[in-house]
């Protein structure tokens, strides 16, 4: 077992019918990893660089994605596990809203009306929608 581990992937050792857990986090490892490499591929340093200098001067965040054909769901995407883009594209959306938001930032209508997603809206949006689950 332990010189199988060394000597196969923990991919192919689950294809071979191996289900033991270091087989099977190995295999979840692997392929995370598969993933980001082609999330990094479609939406590489330079996208995310123009879609937060976008969205920062005003653009709307589905525009700017659309700029460098991604999805939305693929900046959102990554926002969730690359911590350091999370944090600038909020400060980005942040900035996005400020101009035109004013008073209204930080409540649901803001959310929902004025499709706002700035941190504050969206706390807003997720307080109000507890109320219901
Ligand atoms: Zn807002």
């Amino acid at each position: 077992m332990a010189t199988e581990m060394i000597d196969k992937k923990p991919t192919t050792l689950y294809r071979e019918g191996n289900r033991s857990a270091p087989v099977i986090r190995g295999k979840s490892e692997s392929l995370r990893a598969y993933r980001r490499q082609i999330a990094d591929a479609e939406f590489g340093p330079d996208a995310r660089a123009h879609v937060l200098q976008q969205v920062s001067s005003g653009v709307p965040l589905a525009e700017a994605a659309a700029q460098v054909n991604v999805s939305i769901v693929r900046v959102y995407g990554r926002a969730l596990w690359d911590e350091e883009f999370r944090v600038q594209l909020d400060d980005a959306l942040d900035a996005y809203s400020a101009p035109f938001m004013s008073d209204k930032c930080g409540t649901p209508a803001g959310y929902r009306r004025r499709k706002c997603r700035c941190r504050n809206c969206r706390a807003a949006h997720s307080e109000e929608t507890a109320r219901y689950r």
